[in-house]
């Protein structure tokens, strides 16, 4: 390629708190239109905003979760700009001193291992929301303020990734740390997390970035990967035949997987901000910043790499079962049930992760882990055989049942008694002695039609090892 592309993030990451950043109303996603709106969020004359502690240390967690500092100092601006979402006329934010900066998150793209530099992340509130009629005819938009005042972190990163596929792996690991930590529902379908990509390119071999393009309010991962892809080739195109990239804002419409100018610099805002005179800075007492990180659970990563050292297990396993903190923590529930660590993993990773998949419910909701360790224990204790194992799951996961119950009250339990088994091998020789005398004529291919007569005969429960060991001796 004659072109390098340099792409930074900023992510819009709604924290899930139960109130507002300055106000008590409540925050919940779908509530009836302005049914989630009070004096402060509505920005009514008097009415002044009273800093969320909660929020602030949901931020604090988040900014401690990707290594950042946190500073014990922090203050909020006003961001100037009219938009009918926006009640007050200002957003308030964070602009001059942010609460936390320099973090970082570490991706792997195809086998390359690296680390994406976050230069700041800070708190500010939500807008509201405008809806505009369906009907052509009907020349009317409505206002939604429900989400006006809701709390947001955003997270600024370092012009430092380098591909479509570098950017989603940075927001998969930046999604998986919000989600183990609790901050956020990050549910990007309802706009709990949102994107901003800013995308330039540069000539191969210079070193000077590119004017950036910024495009806005990505909604999910394929839109992120389709517009960074779709705006590196347009501004390599453009440079190509003698054209200038110009800084500006733009938006993607996936339904024409395009990118369309929205607003240039010449038109973008003059925030005009200055520090919110309603508002003392933000103090966070050292001790306060131990205390939260302190609580911070295991994260994805760290899980990862214990899982491969405490318990052997491949990268691919160890990848798989922390992708979502659930599952990892129904996995280490199970091997604290008693279950070894690699058939744990593959319980879990083929046949509950296809379960959870099908009927989307959550892995938790399937059964208890102590009953995967049960399961388990059947198999490796000979009771069952892993064929009957996979009936038992079906069951399991159907009725919620254990696996014990089962097992015994539907006759699964293997056939492992010799006398019993011998008695089998004899009666399904008697009535294929075709295929015995082939076998004794040096035909391997008897022995597998009579060891698969066994099991249907027993419907699939006699013991396999015993069986073989068995029919070798009667067949001489
Ligand atoms: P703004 O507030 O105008 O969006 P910021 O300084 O917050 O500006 O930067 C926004 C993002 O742009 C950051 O994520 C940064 O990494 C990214 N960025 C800066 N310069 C470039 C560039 N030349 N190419 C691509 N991304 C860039
Ligand atoms: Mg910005």
């Amino acid at each position: 390629m004659k072109f390098i592309p340099t792409i930074g993030l900023e992510v819009h990451c709604q924290l899930n708190t139960q109130s507002k950043l300055f106000s008590p109303a409540a925050t919940s996603f779908g509530a009836d239109a302005n049914t989630q709106v009070q004096t402060v969020c509505l920005g009514l004359p008097g009415a002044l905003p009273v800093l969320n502690r909660e929020a602030v240390k949901k931020a604090v967690r988040a900014g401690l979760a990707v290594g950042g500092v946190i500073h014990e100092r922090s203050k909020f601006d006003r961001k100037n700009y009219f938009y009918p979402d926006l009640p007050k006329g200002y957003q308030i934010t964070q602009f001059y001193e942010p609460y936390c900066t320099n973090g970082k998150i570490e991706i792997d793209v195809d086998k390359k291992k690296k680390t994406v530099g976050i230069t700041r992340i800070h708190i500010e509130e939500d807008a509201g929301k405008l809806m505009h009629s369906e009907d052509a005819q009907v020349h009317e938009s409505y206002v939604d303020l429900n989400r006006a005042g809701t709390p947001l972190i955003e997270i600024v990163s370092e012009p430092e990734i380098d591909s479509s596929d570098e950017a989603v792996a940075y927001l998969t690991e930046l999604k998986k740390i919000l989600e183990y930590i609790d901050v956020s529902d990050c549910n990007m379908e309802q706009g709990s997390l949102r994107v901003d990509a800013n995308v330039s390119v540069r000539r191969d071999g210079t070193s000077t970035l590119g004017t950036r393009v910024e495009i806005k309010n990505l909604n999910s991962f394929k839109s992120v990967k389709a517009a960074i892809e779709y705006e590196i080739e347009r501004q390599a195109e453009l440079i190509e035949s003698g054209g200038k990239v110009l800084q500006e804002t733009r938006l993607y419409n996936a339904a024409r997987d395009t990118t369309a100018s929205m607003r240039s610099k010449e038109e973008a805002h003059d925030y005009r901000y200055f520090p919110d005179p309603d508002l003392v800075p933000l103090i966070l007492k050292k001790e306060e910043i131990e205390n939260i990180k302190r609580d911070l659970p295991e994260l994805a990563h760290e899980k990862r790499a214990r899982y491969v050292e405490e318990f052997g297990l491949p990268e691919y396993d160890a990848e798989v079962l922390t992708a979502d903190r659930n599952t990892a923590l129904y996995f280490e529930d199970a091997l604290r049930a008693g279950a070894p660590a690699k058939k744990a993993s593959n319980w879990v990773m083929v046949e509950m992760l296809a379960v959870v998949k099908e009927q989307h419910k959550p892995i938790e909701t399937l059964f208890a882990p102590t009953n995967l360790a049960e399961l388990i224990h059947l198999i490796d204790s000979g009771v069952i055989s892993s064929k009957i194992a996979k009936e038992v799951f079906a069951e399991m996961v159907a009725s919620g049942k254990n696996a014990k119950a089962i097992v015994e009250a539907k006759g699964m339990a293997q056939i492992s008694d010799e006398g019993a088994i011998r008695e089998i091998v004899r009666s399904v020789m008697a009535e294929h002695p075709t295929s015995v005398d082939d076998f004794r004529d040096g035909k391997e291919r008897a022995l597998k039609h009579l060891q698969g007569e066994i099991m249907k005969k027993t419907r699939g429960k006699v013991n396999p090892q015993i069986a073989n060991k068995i029919l070798g001796e009667e067949l001489g």
